[in-house]
């Protein structure tokens, strides 16, 4: 068996078609422009591409856009106190602190996250969103894990009853990703670096995620025939050379969906950005 091939800009196109359309209906009911700013301290180059195709994106769907470039010396207040400003900014309805911020921030990294306004917390990082996932309430979810759940939903792959296992438990992708799935009637096993016997457990799953951010870490042999295998992972093993937690070569002869690396899960997280800025601001506006 050849899986087939679930490719990121098949369906990020779809999420940012949808997104513009919503963008265009807020601002005929509303007179409002949804809003994003996201805030980069210090100049480390990934964050900045990461930045720059943020702000393309919202340009190409009409969102408007903000870049906050902050010095690599920049104090916690003073960080603060711009997260604070553009809390109470009408203009903005998503706010995004890229990470990793520069070492001398790193151990307040949480305080700086739970600063933004839940209803601005496009990232769905903060302990407000995070409760509301859990309980099932409207909530900001994760990127990355939302972007998978929304590629699964468009691809017809069936959630509802069946057993979906995630390797890794972080709470960027492997824990949001086992509430969505639970929300979507999945069984949902969640395993790590602890788990036993974790090939025997990565066979039973009809969908496996991985999310473990070790290089080909899912081989063959721990793939059930058949499987959708979602591969979250980005790893550099050369400088130019991307891949994923997955063997994809060997794998995409056994599972039945493959996402490639790069290609694949990457392009979702950037299209549901512009996806949860559209939520927020209906949050903010209804
Ligand atoms: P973390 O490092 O936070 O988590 C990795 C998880 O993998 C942990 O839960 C860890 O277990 C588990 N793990 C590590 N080794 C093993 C092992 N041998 N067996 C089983 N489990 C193991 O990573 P993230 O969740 O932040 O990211 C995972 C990957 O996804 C990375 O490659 C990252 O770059 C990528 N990523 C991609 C995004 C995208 O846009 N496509 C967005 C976010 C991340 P334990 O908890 O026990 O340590």
């Amino acid at each position: 068996m050849t899986a087939r091939i679930l490719a990121g800009k098949d369906f990020a196109a779809q999420i940012k078609e949808e997104a513009k359309k919503q963008a265009e209906a807020i601002k005929e009911q509303y007179g409002v422009t949804p809003g994003l700013a996201v805030v980069i301290v210090g100049s480390d180059p990934a964050s900045q591409v990461y930045v720059r195709n943020k702000h393309k994106a919202c340009e190409a769907l009409g969102i408007y856009s903000e870049v906050i470039v902050l010095p690599e010396d920049t104090t916690k207040e003073a960080l603060l106190a711009q997260i604070d400003a553009l809390n109470s900014s009408r203009k903005i309805h998503g706010i995004l602190v890229q990470l990793p911020l520069p070492a001398a921030l790193g151990s307040a990294e949480a305080e700086i996250l739970d600063r933004i306004d839940p209803k601005k917390d496009v990232d769905g990082f903060h302990p407000v969103n995070v409760g509301r996932l859990v309980t099932g309430q409207p909530a900001l979810v994760p990127c990355t894990p939302a972007g998978c759940i929304r590629m699964l939903e468009l691809a017809a792959i069936p959630m509802d009853g069946a057993h979906a296992v995630i390797i890794g438990r972080s709470n960027i992708v492997g824990k949001p990703m086992m509430n969505l799935l639970l929300q979507k009637n999945a069984t949902v096993t969640v395993c790590h670096s602890h788990t036993k016997n974790l090939a025997e457990i990565t066979r039973t799953a009809d969908i496996l995620v991985a999310a473990v951010g070790r290089p080909r870490f899912v081989t063959a042999d721990m793939v059930k025939p058949g499987a959708a295998v979602i591969d979250v992972g980005i790893n550099r093993i050369a400088p130019k050379q991307l891949v994923g937690d997955v063997d994809f070569t060997a794998v995409q002869e056994v599972a039945g969906a493959i996402t490639p690396v790069p290609g694949g899960v990457g392009l979702l997280t950037i299209a549901m950005l512009m996806q949860n800025t559209i939520t927020a601001a209906l949050m903010q506006l209804a």
